[in-house]
């Protein structure tokens, strides 16, 4: 089965969000194979969002994401990259649809809560970035 990597920002650990966005993965049918909080440095958080160095707001990204908590996890099943971002919403919350966690529960681009893989490399790439393989099931 296919493998995600997502992070509740730290927005989202501070609002008290965690039990809702686990929820909503664990009763899809997703399957949890991996999670920890952490608080990432800035340069780990450059790493994460290295794609988007160009960007005019990858700076206060940066800043936010190591601002606190993260809880980081793994989650598994099958076609689990394309339907956790289905699940999470758009990336503007303006533009997420009712029903998904950015459109329920988020207002904001820069605050919106959580983080999905968006393809089979990046999730790779994340999963390795952000877990040993010791801390898999
Ligand atoms: P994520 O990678 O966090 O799952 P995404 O894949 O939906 O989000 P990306 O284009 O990868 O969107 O942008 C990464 C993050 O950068 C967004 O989640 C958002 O927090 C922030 N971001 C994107 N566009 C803007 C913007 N115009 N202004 C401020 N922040 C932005
Ligand atoms: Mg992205």
């Amino acid at each position: 089965f296919e493998r995600t990597f997502i992070a509740i920002k730290p927005d989202g650990v501070q609002r008290g969000l965690i039990a809702e966005i686990i929820s909503r993965f664990e009763r899809k049918g997703y399957k949890l194979v991996a999670i920890k909080l952490v608080i990432p440095t800035n340069d780990f958080a450059q790493k994460h969002y290295h794609d988007l160095k160009e960007r005019p707001f990858f700076s206060g990204l940066c800043d936010f994401l190591s601002s606190g908590p993260v809880l980081a996890m793994v989650w598994e099943g099958e076609g689990v990259i394309k339907y956790g971002r289905k699940l999470i919403g758009a990336t503007d919350p303006q533009k997420s649809e009712p029903g998904t966690i950015r459109g329920d529960l988020a207002v904001v681009v820069g605050r919106n809560i959580i983080h999905g893989s968006d393809g089979p490399e990046t999730a790779e790439e994340e999963i390795s970035l952000w877990f040993s393989p010791n801390e898999l099931i």
